[in-house]
């Protein structure tokens, strides 16, 4: 079996999506889960393109300890600066520089002749490797590029001391056989290429980005890049859970495997859906919440008599569970504080005792306390770091069917002050924003809003996504609660501080340049 490395890049690559802007806490959760998720490689931002993806990646690179911690780097020396300081703490310091090599980048994007583009490829290298023991090369749309020259440039830079060779379809436009046949090319034209890891990267703008990675793998690829549920500019990257899973249940075919614990890919998919708010749809492959559910009778029928009749993988496989009770109203402290060790989440006393109110609270109103109950707690309580700015305090919503509804909110500002503010709407959801954006007399508009359940049964709890923007920022939000309106109010609230947060560190950036 050949061994395939993980490089991950759900934190830089998926953290493009339009719309998600993830903070230091929640990128520093999903490293930590991608740690036990077992991946080789988790690329944690681009140092140099902001204060905050600086101190993002810094933190992740000094926190990290089982795989190596990674940053995006253009071909200049300011931004290897800036990574270097950023990852020089990790466990493995490596870094990702690219430069385009398809003429129209060299052309419109550069404004540089090829020549000049494997001059400053090599410089970048070279200048790189006094750092980095581990420097990864790519060729951004390598797929356009022409290929005698993506051999020379390559040939270049592994002399220059590169140790991973990356060959992004960045636009997503190649096909797996033509994606074969590019590393095929390059496997026999590059000397020395035996010496170092090829990686391939996919977008799945053509839908095809899995099967591109897979073809890589059969074309002598050893890393795939890719992000958790998929996510990614445009259409996104490959899906990492295809890829492995894919690579386990056709090892027959493929003979190669990841060093990946599959059993923890469901949690990992969970968590970069609640914290990007990017909802995983219920058909999709290995995480969908229908990716295991036989619909029609005869595939029932078959199942229950032998279920290898339908089913190519088994839920447990990737860690879905039968959402078991966990605890309830009479679990104590002690059983409460054990099973959130179980789950994998450290906290402070001070952050259990707190969770521990909410808990009672919750198990008064709900019967079963799940696993997935929990965990939507204990990232509200820990990712709450926007105590600064607007709290909700209370709110009421008057609703009937031939009534006006009816909202009144109640909200504390960062200096500690009430505000009380009442509206109407067609709905309530509308009742109740009308009713904040009055308190907050800001012009907030929103763009989306979603709401789905924690688990199943009638008491589930709700949780709701929006998408608000303001002055033409945009910012995204989630709420927890039992009810949904209180739900959609906290969304909204947090979506709103997060904003302050972004706008804050970036007026902190612009008097730290002047
Ligand atoms: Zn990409």
């Amino acid at each position: 079996m050949r061994k395939i490395n993980i490089f991950d890049t759900t934190l830089r690559d998926g953290e493009q999506s339009a719309g998600v802007n993830l903070n230091l806490h929640e990128k520093l959760e999903i490293a930590r889960q991608l740690e036990r998720l077992g991946v080789d490689i988790i690329e944690a931002g681009f140092p140099a393109a902001s204060k905050g993806d600086f101190q993002a990646v810094q933190a992740i690179a000094q926190t990290v300890r089982n795989c190596s911690v990674t940053g995006l780097s253009r071909s200049v020396q300011s931004d290897i600066d800036a990574a270097w300081e950023a990852l020089k703490d990790g466990a493995e310091p490596r870094l990702h520089v690219f430069i385009a090599t398809s003429p129209i980048h060299m052309q419109y994007k550069l404004r540089m002749t090829p020549e000049q583009v494997i001059e400053t490829a090599v410089e970048s290298v070279r200048y790189a490797k006094k750092y980095f023991p581990i420097v990864q090369w790519s060729a951004e749309d390598a797929c356009r590029s022409d290929l005698p020259f993506l051999a020379t440039i390559i040939e270049r830079v592994i002399e220059a001391g590169a140790n991973v060779i990356n060959i992004p379809d960045t636009v997503g436009y190649i096909t797996p056989k033509q994606y074969g046949d590019i590393f095929s090319f390059l496997k026999k034209n590059v000397r020395n290429i035996e010496k170092i890891n090829l990686s391939a990267h996919c977008h799945d703008d053509l839908g095809m980005a899995v099967a591109n990675s897979l073809a890589a793998i059969e074309a002598g690829a050893t890393q795939i890049e890719g992000t958790i549920n998929g996510i990614g500019e445009r259409a996104g990257n490959a899906a990492i859970e295809e890829v492995a899973v894919a690579l386990y249940i056709r090892k027959d075919y493929y003979q190669a495997e990841t060093g990946l614990n599959l059993q923890e890919i469901k949690r990992t998919s969970n968590l970069v859906s609640k914290l990007t708010g990017m909802i995983v749809p219920p058909n999709k492959a290995i995480v969908g919440k229908n990716a295991f559910a036989h619909e029609s009778g005869i595939h029932q029928d078959g199942v229950l008599k032998e279920k290898t009749t339908y089913e190519i993988i088994s839920p447990q496989l990737v860690g879905v569970q039968s959402n078991s009770m966990v605890l309830g109203k009479h679990s104590g402290r002690h059983a409460f504080r054990t099973r959130i060790q179980e789950l994998g989440y450290a906290l402070t006393e001070e952050e259990v005792n707190r969770l521990f109110v909410r808990f009672k609270d919750l198990a008064d109103k709900k019967k079963d306390i799940t696993d997935d109950d929990l965990i939507a707690l204990i990232l509200d309580e820990k990712l709450d770091t926007y105590k600064n700015f607007y709290q909700l305090c209370s709110i009421q919503v008057q609703y009937g069917t031939n009534q006006i509804p009816t909202a009144v909110v109640v909200l504390k500002d960062g200096e500690g002050n009430d505000i009380q503010e009442a509206a109407t709407g067609a709905g309530s959801v509308e009742a109740l924003y009308n009713a904040l954006e009055k308190a907050l007399q800001l012009p907030v508009t929103l763009l989306d809003y979603r709401i789905e359940s924690v688990g199943s049964g009638r008491d589930a709890l709700a949780q709701v996504y929006v998408k608000v923007s303001l002055d033409g920022k945009e910012a995204s939000g989630r709420g927890t609660a039992q009810d949904v309106l209180e739900a959609s109010a906290k969304a909204y609230i947090h979506a709103v501080n997060r904003m302050f947060v972004i706008e804050k560190m970036k007026e902190e950036q612009a008097l730290a340049a002047q």
